[in-house]
């Protein structure tokens, strides 16, 4: 058997390829961009083709980059941007038209009647979603509704769909295989999370023929192997998950109660919960995290739309800082945010608030305010967020957390990671190993093709960089997070109130 694992992450705006060694080091990592397509405001589509041309790209040059060939390689995990949709024809394997992206908002409209109408208690029930443009189901409706003799060819099986995963899967094997896992198929909201099976009611609902639908696999197994032509040699597909389960799984989360947050452009907390979904009432979702064999892990998962984007805003739009990384250095400048807050709700705010009116604001401003205050005030604001999902997410499952695992690009930030310890009072964790979604997929992988005898021994190759431990007091602690509140009071509604 190879010694190393491919990890082909397909992500939003590149796509990535990682070689492993089985004790995660990274021994190769090549990434490319690809273009982003914005036909009409709020509009966002990828060209299927290109993702695949990058990521096979990107593939071939990290083995070249090795000198290694595909018997070096034990197994491909695939991890991708969730909720995108392809079409494409099954005879030509040629996509109908561009990709939808997860971020397209044009089935807006559609998503408002279907609440009309009175079925988001129903989706949420048997999908574990909100109904939202975000997944997939409205935007396969779109496309069959509006390319071309697309409703009939995908009647008469001409047609497959696919989120990212499946696409690349039915490429890599050459067109034999078209499949998914359910931690992508449950991002669909055609998916039931109960039955894992898809859902004949909400394929009638959204007309969604289901012989154009992949089949679902577990996502540690072997779904297919690559054409001989790609690689020079066949290569076993073997783990499949959607971007942030996959997270989950590589930072070793695999007990009820386990939790890690991403601290990207956005922020993503998911928490295992165990077998069983938990259904949330305050707009946290339900989804799938893995499968293996027969046995299924859910998670709980919220999100922050505007995380480190707030720092990039902090460079771009305000100009007070060269880089991220500089944020670290001005926020420790000063002892503490001086009552400044800064609430990022540039776009809304989501969990718990789900006030899609929301805008920003900084409050608390006064003559002794500096810039170095309205930077700390925005890396104390990530924290404060997640410290919103988390406390939710905790409050409606009841888990209790022993520590929370932290990856991501900011959270290289030591400051925030401490102030984010101390307003949780809780330890966090960061791993020597940050390319945890890649790895995740590679052992994903590893496990189905044996080599690792099961998760006990991941976890011994999982390895910390740092933690965290809270030092603030519970009074600190409760006032401050009661100053952020009533910040976030005064943001809420924002946009409507304008009238
Ligand atoms: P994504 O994968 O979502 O594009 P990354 O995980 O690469 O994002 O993280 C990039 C985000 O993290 C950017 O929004 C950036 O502003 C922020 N960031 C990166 N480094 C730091 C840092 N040292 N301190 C604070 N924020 C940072």
């Amino acid at each position: 058997m190879g010694r190393y694992l491919m990890a082909l992450d397909q992500g939003t705006t590149s796509s990535r390829c990682i070689i492993f060694d089985r004790h995660g080091a990274v021994c190769a990592k090549v990434q490319r961009e690809f273009g982003q397509i914005f036909p009409q405001d709020g509009w966002v589509e990828h060209d299927a083709t290109e993702i695949w041309a990058s990521q096979m790209g990107v593939a071939v040059e990290a083995m070249q980059s090795m000198g290694i060939s595909a018997s070096d390689i034990a197994g491909i995990g695939i991890t991708n941007q969730r909720e995108t949709v392809v079409v494409w024809e099954k005879e030509t394997g040629r996509p109908i038209c561009n990709a939808i992206v997860w971020q397209c908002r044009r089935t807006a409209a559609a998503c408002d009647r279907l609440k009309a109408e009175g079925l988001e208690a129903m989706i949420r029930e048997r999908t574990g979603l909100l109904i939202d443009p975000y997944f997939s189901a409205t935007k396969l409706q779109w496309i069959l509704d509006h390319v071309e003799g697309a409703r009939e060819r995908a009647a008469r099986g001409e047609l497959l769909f696919g989120t990212v995963d499946s696409w690349l899967i039915y490429r890599l094997t050459g067109g034999k295989v078209h499949a998914t896992d359910p931690s992508n198929a449950a991002r669909t909201m055609l998916f039931n999370i109960h039955t894992l099976s898809w859902d004949e009611e909400l394929l009638r609902l959204f007309r969604i023929p289901s012989c154009m639908l992949p089949k679902v696999l577990p996502s540690s197994g072997v779904f297919g192997y690559t054409d001989p032509r790609l690689f020079g040699g066949s290569i076993p597909i073997a783990g499949v998950a959607g971007d942030q389960q996959a997270a989950l799984f590589g930072q070793c989360c695999f007990a009820a109660g386990d939790a890690k947050n991403t601290y990207g452009t956005g922020g993503f907390l998911l928490m295992n919960t165990g077998t069983r979904p938990i259904l949330s009432e305050k707009g946290l979702l339900s989804t799938v995290g893995w499968q293996i064999g027969r046995e299924v892990n859910y998670v709980t998962e919220g999100s922050v739309f505007v995380c480190g984007a707030v720092i990039q805003w902090l460079r771009d739009g305000l100009g007070l800082l060269k880089n991220a990384a500089d944020s670290e250095r001005m926020a420790t400048k000063v002892s503490d945010s001086a009552g400044v807050y800064l609430v990022p709700a540039f776009v809304g705010l989501g969990a718990p608030y789900w006030d899609a009116y929301a805008r920003g604001g900084i409050q608390g401003l006064t003559r002794a305010t500096t810039k170095y205050h309205i930077v700390r005030a925005a890396l104390e604001s990530m924290a404060y967020q997640t410290a919103d999902v988390l406390l939710t997410i905790q409050k409606e499952t009841g888990v209790p957390l022993s520590a929370l695992r932290v990856d991501g690009g900011a959270s290289a930030n030591n400051f925030l990671l401490q102030f984010q310890s101390d307003i949780l009072g809780l330890p966090l964790v960061r791993p020597a190993c940050v390319e945890t979604t890649a790895w995740g997929a590679a052992t994903l992988a590893g496990l189905a093709v044996g080599l690792y005898s099961g998760t006990d021994e991941l976890r011994r190759e999982w390895a910390v960089d740092r933690d965290f431990q809270p030092h603030m007091s519970a009074e600190e602690r409760d006032m401050l997070l009661a100053g952020w509140h009533r910040a976030v009071e005064r943001t809420l509604g924002w946009a409507k109130d304008r009238g």
